[in-house]
């Protein structure tokens, strides 16, 4: 009973009592008035007024009244107190017991309340129903299916507050078959109960699923909504996120900080600026408070919608900024590019005084990475490790494999990673490799191929990155040897997807797309500019394409790549001066990232792209990220 610094002290805290004021102090109170007076208490004072009295008039043996004075410091954060009365009283019974077992319970004294548990049943004391629905709340996984086969012996598994909670705690540590068996022989099932297992399935990704039991919950409440509309944000659904929203206001519901948080994240994934911008209207009109987590998830959306000038505007309004709020900033910069601005905002944080953390230091990592800053990256991951005292992960080493491998210091890249006290993952492998196509390094490159394959890390994107390497290098056999093994593997490259958001709609194509209702004005337009282009002297970078076809194929394979397909569509259905903006699933490859650029100075449009890796604006014939993703 020593785990945690609350039951350190056994004995009797020095109570100071209050004089006591009121005249009917001098007689001797009723029991029963006293209760009623505790009751109504709502601070320490009062209490121990009241405790003053009891012990005055000798009632500091009536069991409700112990009960109710134990509760009640309990309950106005004194737990201490309450447990130094529990551990006074000679015989506790039930009552006193589960008391004292959920308040240790809900802070999370999970061992404390355990073990009183224990004690309760070696001194022939029977738990009750709520002993049970205390205890769930805080025990883990493995104590739950023991208090499970306690709750069958003491025959309560049948009662609704029991099953609620053991459904919960089966929900959240994954087991959903076992959760699953409880919430299909459950007599009657609450709003809660439904709750508990509509969040288990959203939680591990069976959303179907929980759809349909969201659909059949009649009377549902905010935190109901919430579930479901998270669960989409947090798979990768946000389009279904934001129908979901709309339904919700349709039916009336005041949405809460959580269904926003969930909707800022959705409208990033997606980097629909409109649709960002209509949510943020709907904040500010409907007196949503922008407190310090909605302001840091409004930053990151306008970061991944492309605005940094909106993102900056909501940045310098949130009073009280905490440290999560300048990681965001100073990852939307180093995202798109800027990186001298989020070296900047880095240095203003810490002569602020705040502590950056890991994920700052992976902000201004990255944008040194993306500004090819070689020697300000060095100096900043020994700043992290010598300064302040953090460990790096696999995310700092990869921002310093990108930045030391775009530089050409591939073997230097190499060292860094087999001296790392982590196992590589394929991301970080993956960017050497990418940087070994770069430069043309062959012998290491396999190298690295290998290593993928061997410890069976190699994706699609590890395949292709090695065909490139070798095509790079007119080394055709090795092509072929690549391709036999995707062919023997089964491996497909993942289709390429491009969104463009235009009348506050989301246009989606996939490659050689030819779904769109307007699809027709799109290949016209991507003829047209084909012909400007090769006029300015393009020639197609013909090499980067894997398929076992000859060259007019791959250069119309290369022609149909789903960003121009979006880029076209956003020439066609928009006005002169409009930004181009496009979200793309995959880094863009670099024939493509030649004709943006171009498309950019014979139409005279902005474009920005937002890939796999980072942002990139095209103005004029050059790219922010100076030819270097
Ligand atoms: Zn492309
Ligand atoms: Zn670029």
């Amino acid at each position: 009973m020593s785990s945690s610094p609350l039951f350190i002290s056994q004995s009797f805290p020095p109570l100071q009592y209050p004089p006591l004021t009121s005249p009917s102090s001098c007689a001797r109170p009723p029991p029963e008035r006293l209760v009623f007076l505790l009751d109504k208490c709502r601070n320490l004072t009062q209490i121990l007024q009241i405790h003053a009295v009891i012990l005055r008039h000798g009632h500091e043996n009536n069991s409700i009244l112990s009960f109710k004075l134990q509760k009640s410091y309990s309950s106005v954060g004194h737990l201490d107190r309450s447990f130094t009365l529990f551990r006074r009283t000679e015989d506790p019974n039930v009552f006193l017991y589960t008391d004292i077992i959920n308040a240790c319970s809900s802070r999370g004294f999970r061992f404390e309340a355990l073990e009183l548990y224990v004690q309760m049943l070696t001194q022939g004391v029977e738990p009750n129903v709520y002993t049970f629905s205390s205890l769930l709340k805080s025990c883990l996984i493995k104590d739950g299916i023991l208090l499970h086969s306690q709750a069958i012996k003491f025959g309560f598994d049948g009662d609704l507050f029991v099953r609620t909670g053991l459904l919960d705690l089966y929900a959240k540590g994954g087991d959903v078959v076992s959760a699953r068996n409880l919430f299909d022989t459950m007599p009657e099932r609450s709003l809660i109960s439904l709750t508990a297992m509509l969040t288990c399935y959203a939680k591990y990704g069976e959303l179907d699923e929980a759809r349909a039991l969201f659909d059949r919950i009649e009377e549902k409440d905010v935190v109901c909504w919430n579930v479901m509309i998270d669960g989409y944000a947090q798979n990768g659904r946000p389009n279904d996120t934001l129908l979901l929203f709309r339904q919700m206001l349709k039916a009336k519901l005041r949405p809460n900080e959580i269904t926003i948080l969930s909707v800022l994240s959705a409208c990033g994934q997606l980097g629909a600026l409109e649709l960002a911008k209509w949510v943020h209207s709907y904040i500010i009109n409907n007196g949503v408070r922008v407190n310090v987590h909605v302001g840091t998830a409004l930053i990151d959306m306008y970061g991944k919608c492309g605005s940094l000038e909106d993102a900056r505007l909501v940045f310098e309004g949130i009073s009280g900024k905490d440290v999560v709020t300048w990681n965001s900033m100073i990852g939307s910069y180093a995202m798109h590019g800027f990186s001298k601005e989020a070296l900047k905002l880095f240095d203003e944080m810490c002569s602020l005084g705040f502590c950056p953390t890991d994920i700052t230091f992976i902000g201004v990592l990255n944008a040194c990475a993306h500004g090819g800053m070689v020697s300000e990256g060095k100096k900043l991951f020994a700043l992290m490790r010598d300064t302040y005292n953090l460990k790096p992960k696999v995310e700092h080493y990869g921002c310093m494999v990108n930045l030391l491998g775009r530089a050409g210091h591939l073997d230097e890249a190499y060292e860094l990673i087999k001296g790392m006290n982590v196992d590589p993952d394929s991301i970080l492998l993956g960017t050497l490799l990418s940087a070994c196509r770069l430069h043309g390094n062959i012998g290491l490159g396999e190298e690295i191929a290998n290593l993928l394959i061997s410890r069976d890390l190699a994706t699609d994107g590890t395949f292709v990155l090695l065909s490139n390497l070798y095509a790079s290098a007119g080394d055709w056999d090795g092509v072929a040897r690549v391709r036999a093994i995707m062919k023997d593997k089964g491996i497909r490259k993942e289709p390429g997807c491009s969104s463009i958001e235009v009348n506050n709609k989301v246009h989606e194509f996939l490659a050689g797309d030819l779904r769109h209702p307007k699809s027709k004005e799109i290949y016209v337009k991507l003829e047209e500019i084909e012909k400007r282009l090769k006029a300015h002297g393009y020639s197609p970078q013909i090499d980067t394409v894997l398929h076992d076809v000859g060259d007019r194929e791959k250069e119309q394979s290369l022609g149909v790549h789903s960003e121009r397909l979006a880029i076209a569509f956003g020439l066609i259905s928009t006005t002169p001066n409009t930004t181009i903006k496009i979200v793309k699933n995959l880094r863009v490859c670099s024939d493509c990232h030649t004709v943006t650029k171009l498309i950019s100075e014979i139409t005279g449009r902005r474009i920005v792209v937002r890939d796999r890796n980072r942002f990139h604006h095209f103005d004029n014939g050059t790219c922010s990220c100076g030819d270097y993703w």
